[in-house]
């Protein structure tokens, strides 16, 4: 079995490498291939599902209900809306974040035919020499533009570019690692769990462990968009976990230090006894966690129980600082997340 730290390391590896893999609702494959090349490398079987999520099972030592994971590898990003009369362009979001969480994002606008171009994206006044909007505007859809950098001076220029509406714009997520143990970037969530994810697969791919009941791992990919783990999570399972970010911030519980453990999110409680299971695994392994709220959250499990699936319910996820804003969280987080996920598998009732 990997030793803690190298585990950990691996993990921070992961969410490196998915980060700086672009991956918007509709537009996963990238990221998601990323995912599929380690579960080969570790050996275990995998299969898309219908809209390219990516499931992969470990058959259980007893036989009994299904349990299922959950990590989303969709982004926020946005889209090309219109091409300006000045040679900017207008966007519209993909997954929802404030504007002033992106003004001055660097970004890459991917054409239709595999152009990358760079841009960034401002404030449609944002000259302080020039306007005094730029200071106190509110940031609306309507003032914000992307500035390509290209010598283009109209909308006929940039169509000749190849440059079209639909064409879809990453945001750079500004990796980095630092020696004190942060990894701040953004797109933590809810790459942060699924790199979590497969760090708990690689230890028991390494050891040669079942779980002690047949166990899936769904890496969905249209969770920021609303409706992620709607299909996908095979009708025998009758527990689901969606490892997903736990929001730290002004009156929170969660840090980003520990694994956190939802009583309740925007769309009503988690399942009481899985719950109080999951803190139990915790105190008994000595895993740092905490049990929070989630004022304004909604996650893969209740899209899935929405969708129709007969199962209870719960969320946890490594502490998440600025959450769809300039992320960060710490290599702690993630490897009390990897543990708990560990000793859930590993658990009976
Ligand atoms: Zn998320």
């Amino acid at each position: 079995m990997l030793n803690d730290n190298k585990l950990t390391d691996y993990v921070v590896e992961q969410v490196v490498r998915l980060v700086k893999t672009p991956s918007l609702a509709g537009h996963t494959d990238a990221a998601v291939g990323c995912i599929e090349e380690e579960l080969t490398r570790m050996g275990i079987g995998h299969g898309r599902t219908g809209r390219g999520a990516l499931l992969a099972t470990l058959p259980g030592r007893e036989t009994g209900p299904h349990r299922a994971l959950t990590a989303h590898v969709d982004t926020l990003g946005a889209m090309v809306k219109e091409l300006g009369k000045d040679g900017s362009l207008s966007f519209t979001s993909v997954g929802g974040y404030a504007l002033a969480t992106v003004e001055g994002e660097y970004v890459t606008v991917e054409t239709g035919s595999g152009k990358l171009l760079r841009g960034t994206i401002l404030f449609d006044e944002p000259s302080a020499h020039v306007s005094k909007k730029v200071v106190d505007a509110k940031r609306e859809f309507e003032n914000m533009r992307i500035r390509l950098d290209a010598e283009v001076r109209n909308d006929k220029e940039v169509a000749k570019l190849g440059v079209a509406v639909g064409d879809y714009v990453h945001f750079d997520p500004r990796c980095e690692v630092t020696e004190t143990g942060f990894i701040k970037t953004r797109h933590l969530d809810d790459k942060a769990g699924v790199a979590c994810l497969l760090g708990a697969l690689k230890v028991l791919a390494e050891s040669g462990t079942r779980p002690r009941l047949t166990t899936h791992f769904l890496f969905s990919t249209s969770e920021e968009v609303g409706f992620g783990a709607s299909a996908g999570i095979p009708q025998e399972v009758g527990e689901l976990i969606a490892v997903d970010m736990g929001a730290v911030g002004k009156g929170q519980e969660s840090d980003e230090y520990s694994v956190c453990i939802c009583a309740k999110d925007s769309t009503g409680p988690f399942d009481y006894a899985l719950r109080q299971r999951l803190v139990k695994l915790c105190r008994a392994q000595k895993i740092p966690h905490k049990v929070d709220i989630y004022p304004f959250y909604g996650s893969d499990a209740a899209v899935a129980v929405r969708a129709g699936l007969d199962a209870v319910t719960g969320l946890i996820g490594p502490g998440i600082n600025a959450s769809h804003n300039l992320e960060r969280t710490h290599r702690k987080a993630l490897a009390a997340t990897v543990r708990l996920v560990l000793a859930y598998v590993a658990g009976g009732k």
